[in-house]
């Protein structure tokens, strides 16, 4: 890697859910001004409108630790590269992988990447924006993805959450990989909800496939999940009314009113 000064750039964007609708101004400036595009296919695919005309690389799933390494390397080489990612980089993203990837580098090569991370909508906002208000108040995203944290750990996470009444988003419910995560996760979550208490699945949010559907925690195994389906579990306030999946803003025991 050279290690002069360069004009080159790595911008990890955020791409926001899938629908080109839902990417920011400053996302879609950096793919438009890159020299190249890099990321995993399915990202790609989603902004194929932008990318068309450039020079983009991709690839497999799994192997973000490259990505990032081959994104660094052609920033050092004075490209501009974009690495896209799904919903935000730094939500399960390749935020980490990236900044990984930064600590082989002396500190000017470092400031010679300039390195720019721009969010972008997460699906747990994407979904439920569709769903009604299942978030107005507190809540917690958890993957069911043992790549990276062991299920022991996503077992107590998961628990506890519940335990506090949070509300829980779930992201990764299921792969061809680890089909009966979600089976396990559900088990946890009826010891700590009521089994008409409300969910909300939501499959491909914002892409022109986009489902959602409304269940229980005594139906929701009826449903199919896998890695493009958000799953949000209301907590002990939500209900269901008009198709939707409400969660008031005031919780029922407040009293300042
Ligand atoms: N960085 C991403 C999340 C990556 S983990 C973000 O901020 O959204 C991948 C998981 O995100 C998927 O398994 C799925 O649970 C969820 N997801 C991403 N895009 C989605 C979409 N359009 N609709 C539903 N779920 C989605």
């Amino acid at each position: 890697m050279a290690d002069n000064v360069t004009s080159g750039s790595l911008t990890l964007v955020g791409i926001g859910p899938g629908g080109l609708d839902y990417l920011t101004r400053r996302a879609e400036r950096a793919i438009c001004d890159a020299d190249v595009v890099v990321g995993y296919r399915l990202y790609l695919e989603l902004i194929i409108p932008l990318i068309e005309d450039k020079q983009y690389l991709e690839f497999p799933m799994g192997a973000e630790f490259e990505r990032a390494q081959e994104s660094v390397r052609r920033a050092l080489d004075g490209e501009r590269v974009a690495l896209v990612t799904g919903g935000d980089p730094g939500i399960y993203g390749m935020a980490a992988p990236t900044y990984q990837a930064l600590n082989d580098l002396d500190e000017s090569q470092v400031a010679a990447v300039n390195l720019e991370v721009i969010p972008g909508v997460t699906a747990a906002t994407a979904s439920a924006a569709i769903v009604g208000t299942p978030l107005i108040q507190d809540f917690a995203v958890i993957s069911l993805s043992d790549r990276f944290v062991p299920w022991e750990v996503i077992e107590k996470r998961l628990r506890n959450t519940l335990d506090a009444d949070l509300a829980v988003v779930i992201y990764e419910p299921a792969s061809r990989h680890r089909p009966s995560h979600m089976m396990k996760a559900w088990r946890i979550i009826s010891e700590y909800r009521e089994p008409d208490s409300p969910v909300a699945v939501v499959r491909d949010a914002t892409r022109p496939d986009q489902t959602a559907t409304l269940s229980t925690v005594a139906e929701m195994m009826n449903l199919p999940y896998d890695m493009k389906t958000t799953v949000i579990i209301g907590n002990s306030t939500s209900y269901i009314a008009r198709g939707l999946l409400m969660t008031p803003r005031e919780h029922p025991e407040i009293t300042n009113k």
